[in-house]
């Protein structure tokens, strides 16, 4: 028999109440007791297919011309260095799970990959130390608010609420293993590296521009530590949280690190499996829910599938089962995510049949030849 669990857990009357750390707990606790009952019931993914390559290079094409058109949108400079990004650089890459890559424009112009290196270090850190403790200690439900947001902790009693916003990415990374922040960095650099196929490098005057002046990621990192949420010096885990955002990558180097994740955790370039296909799930549902932070809903009501942004302008989104796709343009929304990044794919999930919650009528085609 399914047991729910009851009322008083649901993650809406966690928030807002006196006790909710605990409520939260018992409620992860009460869902992971009744498992739904599916433990059993083996996971399937239903793939589909990709038109043939000569296609997807025209539809690549026709996305990047669809892109460039816009030029609204506002380069970051709350990191000052990122500033100086050339606001009409466009670059767009599709990896498919076979490894056929399709790019165009300045697909190989690199940038700091900044908050998309969140995806991959929690998917890192599943791996190594399960999800359980992670989802207890830092969540998976969308938080509403800006991706820096101190206001969201303090109103969520000082849960992190998901790992894709600065609080829950700091708690993520004081979690991966390593007796000190060198260790931790380079289990980090060696993680996102296999994602992408190559050794990625740190963007040293990203790091240091982010470090003269990351005031409210440290003030984010000792509120958490003020409610347990991180139990090591909160000064190295920001440190190894900046690093991790300063590694560079390109928008080939996105695609296929979204191709690893759309192909249960296996890079289509090295064959290496990096993390397991529970893993590529897990982390694919926490992108859907808060990639695009507070736009979130937004995106994935216009392009169906899970994405995440970073503040330097790139953007990877995931076709389960069947591609990555990347982009690299600086210009932002209010929320931070590239303009051009959005039109381009949204045009890509459109005519490569990728929105998951795409409808066909089955009922209407049979009777057709
Ligand atoms: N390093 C940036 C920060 O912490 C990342 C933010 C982002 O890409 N949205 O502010």
């Amino acid at each position: 028999m399914l047991r729910h669990p009851p009322l008083v857990h649901s993650p809406t009357a966690c928030r807002g109440q006196g006790a909710r750390r605990r409520s939260c707990a018992s409620y992860a606790e009460a869902m992971r007791e009744s498992e739904l009952h599916v433990a059993d019931v083996p996971q399937s993914a239903g793939t589909g297919a990709v038109p043939a390559p000569a296609r997807i290079d025209e539809l690549v094409a026709a996305a990047h011309a669809r892109g460039i058109e816009d030029r609204t949108g506002t380069v970051a400079d709350y990191i000052p260095v990122l500033a100086e990004a050339d606001p009409e650089s466009f670059g767009l890459c599709v990896a498919d799970v076979d490894g056929g890559l399709h790019e165009i424009g300045d697909s190989r112009i690199r940038f700091s990959i900044q908050s998309i290196s969140k995806a991959f270090v929690y998917a890192l850190l599943c791996e190594e130390i399960g999800h359980a403790e992670v989802r207890e200690t830092v969540g998976v439900d969308n938080t509403g608010l800006a991706f820096n947001s101190v206001v969201a902790i303090e109103l969520n009693d000082g849960h992190p609420m998901n790992p894709m916003v600065n609080a829950g990415a700091l708690a993520t990374t004081a979690l991966v293993p390593g007796a000190t922040p060198e260790a931790q960095w380079d289990r980090i650099r060696d993680g996102l590296s296999r994602f992408a196929g190559r050794p990625l490098e740190l963007d040293d005057d990203v790091y240091r521009s982010e470090t003269a002046t990351n005031q409210r990621n440290r003030a984010i990192a000792q509120l958490l530590e003020s409610y347990g949420r991180i139990r090591r010096d909160p000064a190295g885990v920001v440190d190894v949280y900046t690093r991790q955002c300063s590694l560079l990558v390109d928008a080939h180097d996105l695609a296929i690190m979204g191709a690893t994740l759309a192909d249960g955790g296996v890079n289509p370039l090295t064959g290496e499996q990096v993390v397991s296909a529970a893993v590529c799930r897990d982390t694919l549902a926490v992108l859907a829910a808060s990639g695009l932070y507070e736009r979130s809903g937004e995106w994935l009501f216009e392009i169906g599938l899970p994405g995440k942004s970073g503040v330097a302008g790139g953007l990877v989104t995931v076709a389960p089962g069947k591609a990555g796709i990347a982009a690299y343009a600086p210009r932002l929304d209010a929320a931070g995510n590239s303009v051009r990044g959005q039109v381009a794919t949204a045009y890509l999930s459109r005519a490569l049949g990728l929105n998951i919650f795409a409808s066909d009528s089955h009922y209407l085609r049979k009777d057709q030849p």
